[in-house]
């Protein structure tokens, strides 16, 4: 009995080994989340390591932790610095990017995101840091990162520059991730981290996994869901991370030309690529390039987009070519 009930639930590819394991942690100052979809076992040993691989990455990468390499860099004082190879990946992937967009993407910025607040939120900031953009303006640009691919080491041309990977790193460790869980066979998963999402194969119903862009005026409500199979998806808007000085409102995107934060009608980009680095990345460059600038990157990156701008009545949506069929509004 027990194994002609096996057999049925094997023929209709659900037998008590498939499933779907889910799991929920904080990576990156983020919620992070793993969906894998198949045999039970494979699934929870593959999700762990996924988790572990996100949070080797974290120590690495991040801005904040103290032995990071990011660390490591910004109190160079313009030495070269030996780098994990993971590291000089971004970085290198950073600078073309950076090239590409007219250097809108540019993750020398962290020393501007550092006097308009961001790394220290609880603080007030009683005014707009006028002077010190003027003097800190000199240190912003990909050029002065100068990388050695045999040694590995990143230079910081200028001992008083910083970067920051915020805008990039969450892709690529999503990317890692997928990685890992591939190698482990997986076929089906989904990797989210803080919003930058990996879509792995046929989703949980096998009709692709649908991923929803929330409306950046009200976080309760979607605007649109994607059907996403083997695909990236990030998004950027100035609408959860903002200052606030004397009434007004400023992003954690900066334009590295002014030195201010991002001010135009956008409220969010969406960027749909082949990887979440990309994606991740796009997503910033193209909220400070701008929607015409903006279409020919997506070109040039083979990635597609929405991007919600402020209508005189609520909102408007474009979506890119490569999107329609993909897209259901609600
Ligand atoms: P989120 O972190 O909310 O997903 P983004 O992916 O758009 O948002 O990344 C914003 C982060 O990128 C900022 O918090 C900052 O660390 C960094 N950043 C800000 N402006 C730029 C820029 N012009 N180029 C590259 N990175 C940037
Ligand atoms: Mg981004």
């Amino acid at each position: 009995m027990r194994i002609i009930f096996f057999l049925i639930l094997s023929l209709l590819g659900c037998s008590p080994k498939m499933g779907i394991i889910e799991k929920k942690e904080f990576v990156l100052g983020t919620l992070g989340e793993v969906i894998c979809v198949g045999n039970r076992d494979l699934c929870r040993e593959s999700v762990k390591r996924a988790f572990q691989e996100m949070e080797r990455l974290e120590d690495i990468l991040s801005y904040f932790k103290k032995n990071s390499d990011i660390n490591l860099l910004n109190n160079s004082q313009g030495s070269p610095v030996s780098v994990k190879e993971e590291t000089f990946e971004v970085v290198k992937k950073a600078i073309e990017i950076s090239q590409k967009t007219e250097g809108a993407f540019d993750i020398t910025v962290s020393p501007l995101l550092k006097i308009w607040g961001f790394y220290e939120r609880e603080k007030p900031f009683p005014e707009v840091p006028l002077e010190l953009i003027k003097e800190k303006l000199p240190l912003v640009g990909g050029d002065k990162i100068i990388l050695e691919e045999m040694k590995k080491t990143v230079t910081l041309k200028n001992s008083s520059m910083a970067i920051d990977l915020g805008g990039i790193a969450k892709g690529y460790i999503v990317d890692r991730a997928i990685d890992i869980l591939k190698k482990a066979g997986v076929k089906n998963a989904l990797v989210n981290l803080g919003g930058d999402i990996f879509c792995l194969g046929e989703g949980k119903d096998k009709r692709g996994w649908r991923v929803g862009i929330q409306d950046p005026l009200n976080s309760q409500k979607i605007v649109a869901t994607l059907n996403l199979k083997d695909k990236a998806i990030a998004t950027s808007g100035q609408y959860e991370n903002f200052r606030e000085i004397q009434g007004k409102r400023f992003g954690h995107i900066i334009d590295p030309k002014t030195g201010y934060p991002v001010e135009n009608n956008i409220l969010s980009v969406t960027i749909v690529a082949d990887n979440c680095l990309t994606a991740d990345a796009l997503a910033t460059a193209i909220f400070v390039l701008g929607k015409e600038k903006g279409e020919s990157v997506l070109q040039d990156f083979s990635a597609e987009a929405v991007i919600i701008t402020r209508a005189e009545k609520g909102e408007h949506l474009w979506v890119s070519p490569g999107l329609k069929g993909k897209i259901s509004y609600y």
